[in-house]
């Protein structure tokens, strides 16, 4: 079959619904609870006068008769017409609930009055309430049926929940993904075949079926779709992967079914499962996981659909997932998502790429340094620079001012970085004082280690759920590999603060746990993963199962008991060298330490320069350059704890 490619034309038909039939329903319901509401509805409407003004009325003498039902009284009034005629007004009013003297006071009056008659009208509410509820009631049910198209009221969840969007209703495009180049030359590219397919198929080109977009959370990968229905001028069938599941077994491989039926009439179109994994899981799964029927059969549906269709007939299916790991693999055969596009972190220039797109809107004072921004969030993927630049006009608008300036810039770094400042969190003596000779604990040493950066700012004030105090450090690169240095510094520094605790009270807080946890982290991975101990060598202990997600705990390969000691002892020999010599170069700049902790208790806040002259002051200790170097201390020195006691 040719590919059409003149499209434009066609329009996208929305779901049919009865619509005579579901507004007629409307209208009815609507009467029969006006009716319900308003009794008198169909009765005359007469001007309503306070019960008070009605008994004054009476009393006045000026009432002739009154109609008296429960919650309504008409009356009528004695007055002239212009021409002197006798003639009367009718009024309405609602009596106060129970007046039990209102029939005296109507009999000592002389007024004449009644019972209302039964309402001639009844009739009309006594159809509408024996009528309308069955009406619904069947008014609903074919309702649902017609959505299932006649099927069983539950086979109607089959129907895929895909939104379509038409060109451009996204309001994304192309410009609007920024420092994703690469990924974004081939997307193009898939746009390009669905736009001028007769140019590839002349040629006997196939046109890719299935395009799988991986990438880790937040790097534009959703947004990326969105740009190219933006762009595409042709259907853009939006699905996430989870809406397929559901409770009823076969409800998603109806789903799918659904989906690609009526992807096939549109074409040429483009599919967007978001979030494949949800549905894309291996099947088996492992003896944890148990069979899952539900998420087999729709991958199974997938599978079969994608295969089912003709390359030609110009319905491109593109996915996207953080979790390529999981996926089936028969997924990634050929003549399926055969074409993978990794959407990573984007680097300096992509980050400032990314801040410029976002700041398009924001008004910047001149002092603002989008590259220097872009310098200063290594590690930052779209979302979170899209936050950044939020965060930053937020603290503007809050300070009343004209435009976003660099310190906004900075203090929404650090927002992001280390969580919100808490002035409101005071800490007593001992404990600010604790803080501050730890975060100097941290200065000091980061200032001799390699690699890390420059240490930038040092605080007192909490910020955060945890930090009841901070010191930040800024790279002043993008780093992609950590050399062994650096990590042996990097684990120095992290135990600086709470071996600043020990240089200076001779004991230790609660303050350090999180220290702690993370260079123990980075000493097993050294081992574990990176075989940078001379006794394991380059063999790996843990199997790496997330390629793109942080902070899932890897399982360990199965090793022996013997391999299982060695790993715990080369670890605790890294973490315990790096604390030997975080407490020597302590040690070492002992009055340092002093002065810059005092200063800190003073100012809370140490900064820029600042700081740096006295980071500047810090000095060496002999051992340091072997030990980074080896990881191995001279054998002769005593371990510096035992200096402690
Ligand atoms: P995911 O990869 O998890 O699907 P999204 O596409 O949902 O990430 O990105 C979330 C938001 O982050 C986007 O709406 C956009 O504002 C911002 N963003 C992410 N990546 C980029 C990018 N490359 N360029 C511009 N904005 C981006
Ligand atoms: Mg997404
Ligand atoms: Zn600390």
């Amino acid at each position: 079959m040719p590919v059409e490619t003149n499209n434009k034309k066609r329009q996208i038909k929305p779901p049919r619904i009865r619509q005579f039939g579901g507004s007629l329903l409307i209208l009815l319901t609507l009467l029969f609870l006006l009716n319900a509401i308003v009794p008198s509805f169909f009765g005359p409407r007469l001007p309503q006068v306070p019960y008070s003004d009605f008994i004054a009325q009476v009393q006045a003498g000026r009432v002739e008769r009154a109609v008296v039902g429960g919650d309504r009284i008409e009356y009528a009034l004695k007055t002239q017409t212009p021409d002197g005629k006798p003639t009367e007004q009718v009024f309405a009013t609602t009596p106060v609930a129970l007046d039990l003297d209102l029939p005296k006071i109507l009999r000592d009056n002389k007024v004449e009055f009644a019972a209302p008659q039964p309402n001639q009208n009844a009739w009309i509410s006594t159809l509408l309430s024996w009528v309308v509820p069955p009406l619904i009631f069947f008014g609903i049910w074919g309702f649902f049926l017609n959505r299932g198209g006649g099927g069983p009221a539950a086979l109607t969840v089959g129907k895929s929940k895909a939104r379509i969007y038409s060109e451009g209703s996204t309001g994304v495009k192309f410009i609007d993904v920024a420092g994703v180049d690469e990924a974004k030359a081939e997307l193009e590219e898939i746009v390009d075949f669905l736009k001028s397919a007769d140019k590839y198929t002349r040629l006997g080109a196939k046109i890719p079926k299935g395009v799988l977009v991986v990438g880790p959370p937040g790097t534009g990968k959703t947004l990326l779709a969105k740009a190219i229905a933006g762009e595409a001028s042709v259907p853009f069938f939006s699905i996430s992967g989870s809406e397929f599941i559901e409770l009823f077994v076969g409800v998603g491989a109806a789903r799918v079914r659904d989906l690609f039926e009526q992807a096939k009439q549109q074409a040429p179109c483009i599919v967007f499962i978001d979030e494949l994994d949800a549905l894309g899981k291996s099947r088996g799964g492992g003896p944890m996981m148990g069979g899952n029927d539900e998420r087999e059969q729709t991958l199974n549906q997938l599978l079969t659909e994608m295969d089912g269709f003709d390359a030609n007939t110009g319905v491109i299916i593109i996915a996207a997932t953080n979790r390529p790991e999981i996926l089936d693999p028969a997924l990634r055969r050929p003549g399926r998502f055969d074409r993978q596009v990794v959407v990573d972190r984007p680097d300096k220039i992509g980050r400032e790429a990314i801040l410029k797109v976002h700041a398009r809107n924001v008004k910047l004072a001149d002092d603002v340094n989008l590259g220097t921004i872009a310098i200063r969030t290594p590690g930052f993927a779209g979302a979170d620079l899209a936050n950044l630049v939020n965060e930053a006009a937020l603290l503007a608008a809050r300070q009343n001012r004209e435009a976003v300036i660099m310190a906004d810039f900075n203090e929404a770094i650090e927002r992001v970085v280390a969580g919100l400042e808490k002035r409101s969190r005071v800490l007593n003596e001992i404990e600010k004082k604790t803080v501050a000779y730890h975060e100097v604990g941290h200065a000091i040493i980061g200032a001799l280690m390699p690699g890390a950066g420059k240490v930038e700012k040092i605080s007192v004030v909490p910020r955060g759920v945890g930090a009841l105090g901070y010191t930040i450090q800024m790279p002043e690169e993008d780093r992609f590999l950590m050399i062994e240095d650096e990590i042996r510094g990097r684990i120095a520094t992290l135990l600086g603060g709470r071996s600043a605790e020990e240089v200076v009270f001779g004991k230790v807080s609660t303050g350090a746990s999180d220290d702690i946890q993370k260079a123990t982290d980075l000493a097993e991975r050294a081992v574990t993963l990176y075989g940078m101990s001379d006794k394991l060598g380059p063999v790996a202990f843990e199997k790496v199962q997330q390629q793109f997600l942080e902070g899932y705990g890897n399982p360990r390969r199965s090793i022996s008991p013997e391999v299982a000691q060695e790993i715990d002892r080369e670890v605790k020999q890294i973490v315990d060298n790096a604390h030997h010599i975080a407490l020597s170069i302590l040690q070492e700049n002992r009055d340092l330490l002093e002065q810059t902790a005092q200063e800190l208790l003073q100012k809370e806040i140490l900064e820029g320069t600042q700081l740096r002259e006295h980071l500047n002051q810090a000095k060496a200790p002999d051992e340091l350059a072997q030990w980074l170097q080896t990881g191995k201390l001279s054998e002769d020195k005593p371990l510096m704890q035992s200096l402690l006691v």
